[in-house]
């Protein structure tokens, strides 16, 4: 490719709009271009490491046994009905009519389409096990489509579905997918981890998150500094601190804290740290009233109380429900609530004695309330939030909290699908079975975001190889000098004969420009040749990603550029 005919006119200026350094780095190097929000149009640059990237999976998922097929965007919205997501997915799911006013939609994943394929293709135990895949454009109509390629509307995905015979084959099929996600990202050169992740809106038990790990990105997860553990933050979860020791308690009082609802508050008028104070948030689960009880220093993570909880809907109490129970917002404390409150205890609370908490009377709090004295437990759950330096449930490591994006995703489903859609097989011993199946997804537009994000500096992007859209650009510095030009166009063309992927910057433009440019595109090899060099007979060499440079002499050039891209990350 010579750059003088490469569609990409790079820019020195990002879009005002642009935040984040992938989104305006991809379109400064002229990767994609914005057609309205969260809807890129993909250049040849762009579209070359996208390209490459969905090579990649495709070479790991027939590796894995998957088989490729490709599924309609534009869906018919009954079976999603009938699993219920077409209310759940709400206004995320784009929606619209045909002519003959039938609803339909555009896929964001595809359970509804693939579960009812097998089942009619396939009727007997001895079909399975069977995994799907497709590489296909999905829709999400985001409220704020934002940070480009991070949270789109529309957006390239690899999703796959197995399907199999019972619970031990879908864990089995399952781990295969594992192993294959790594190999994909590890040869896409992503800094990533694999997470415990929430159960979230496919639902499901067992699913885990792949990472890659970014200070913008979205998601927070923690990692044991061992190695042993990592999780979504909405999932992590923390070894409990130890149970108090018995020994005297202090008798509970009650002292007035006019106007001190908050801890923080109480904290102050007291002289106690808020780890001394129990915080008892009430909630309302499916008409049911809830109070759960932590620590002051610590937050509730409400995922997990809806989970405790689940299926009863969780909300918070309103106004009107403290009204409703005589009960005092901010002065509320676990003594005294009634037996038809169900009050929830966070583990960590056994740690602790002689709290402060609320009174349950305005402007009052108590001291010295004690477990099974002053107030009672109904049960002992996870519910805390995680923090930066907790303690790892597996080792008692330290925890620390980090950000990463979302670039893959797998879950058992089991018979979450197959089962309302009724896709069944007649297993060996003669009896009909929903499919156990599991689905597994790649986001292939947020790799390259998520690549773009981890490997760039000031000057650009600084592909890895396996992604960069060309291996090389030949640079003549001096487009006047008919020997720098005559020399570039041989060293282009060796290159090339050798297999390589490479530009000649052929354009009529000053050699900071084409450096500027070489360095924003992210080339991994960059082959400098300029006046001195064809004087004293030699090349230059740049690896982009490291920022070493060598010489070579210009007989063996296109040797050391191939050996340097070889050794480049
Ligand atoms: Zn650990």
């Amino acid at each position: 490719m010579r750059m003088s005919k490469l569609f990409a006119r790079t820019l020195r200026e990002a879009p005002a709009e642009a935040g984040v350094a992938s989104h305006q780095l991809l379109i400064r190097a002229a990767f994609i271009r914005k057609l309205m929000a969260g809807v890129y149009t993909w250049l040849p640059l762009g579209w070359r490491t996208l390209r490459k990237v969905e090579r990649i999976i495709r070479e790991e998922m027939d590796g894995a046994g998957g088989q490729e097929v490709r599924m309609p965007i534009v869906l018919p919205a009954e079976p999603w009905k009938v699993t219920g997501r077409w209310q759940t997915y709400g206004d995320l799911m784009f929606k619209l009519r045909d002519r003959h006013d039938r609803e339909l939609g555009l896929g964001p994943t595809q359970e509804e389409v693939v579960t009812p394929l097998v089942a009619g293709e396939f009727s007997s135990y001895r079909d399975l096990p069977v995994n799907l895949y497709q590489i296909e454009w999905k829709y999400r109509d985001e409220f704020r489509p934002r940070s480009g390629l991070l949270r789109a509307r529309e957006f390239l995905m690899k999703d796959a579905y197995s399907f199999d015979r019972d619970d031990r084959s879908m864990a089995a099929s399952y781990e295969v997918m594992v192993d294959a996600y790594q190999r994909i990202f590890d040869r896409c050169g992503l800094d990533y981890r694999v997470v415990e992740a929430d159960p979230g809106e496919i639902g499901g038990d067992v699913n885990h998150e792949f990472i890659a790990v970014a200070a913008v990105g979205e998601d927070e997860f923690v990692s044991c500094e061992n190695g042993d553990y990592s999780a979504d933050l909405e999932a992590a979860t923390a070894r409990p601190p130890p149970p108090a020791p018995p020994g005297d308690r202090e008798p509970m009082t009650r002292l007035d804290t006019p106007g001190r609802s908050s801890i923080q508050a109480v904290s102050d008028l007291l002289g106690r740290p808020p780890a001394d104070m129990l915080k008892c948030i009430l909630y309302d689960a499916g008409g049911r009233a809830v109070a759960v009880l932590i620590p002051g220093d610590r937050e509730v993570n409400d995922d997990k109380v809806a989970r405790v909880m689940w299926p009863a809907p969780v909300r918070l109490f309103e106004d009107a429900d403290f009204k409703a129970r005589g009960l005092v917002k901010g002065f509320v404390g676990p003594q005294g609530l009634s037996d038809d409150v169900t009050i929830i205890a966070d583990w960590s609370v056994r740690a602790g004695h002689d709290w402060v908490t609320g009174a349950n009377a305005a402007d009052r709090h108590v001291t010295g309330a004690n477990l099974d004295r002053d107030f009672r437990v109904d049960r002992w759950e996870d519910v805390a939030q995680v923090r930066d330096g907790d303690p790892c449930p597996r080792c008692g490591g330290t925890l620390r909290l980090a950000r990463g994006m979302v670039v893959g995703h797998t879950y058992q489903l089991g018979a979450r699908y197959s089962k309302p859609l009724k896709a069944t097989f007649v297993d060996e011993d003669g009896t009909e079975q929903p499919y156990q199946m599991g689905c597994y997804g790649i986001g292939l537009t947020r790799i390259v975001a998520g690549a773009a994000e981890q490997f760039n500096d000031d000057g650009g992007l600084k592909w890895p190889k396996a992604l960069a859209p060309y291996d090389a650009v030949v640079i003549p510095t001096n487009m006047d000098l008919p020997a720098v030009v005559q020399t570039s166009e041989r060293l282009y063309q060796e290159l090339s004969a050798l297999g390589l992927d490479v530009v000649l910057d052929d354009r009529e433009e000053s050699a900071g420009v084409k450096f500027a440019d070489a360095d924003l595109i992210g080339f991994p090899i960059q082959v400098v040749i300029g006046k001195r060099g064809i004087e004293s007979g030699k090349v230059d060499l740049k690896v982009r990603a490291t920022g070493e440079r060598e010489q070579a002499p210009l007989e063996g050039a296109v040797h050391a550029a191939q050996e340097l891209l070889a050794g480049a990350p």
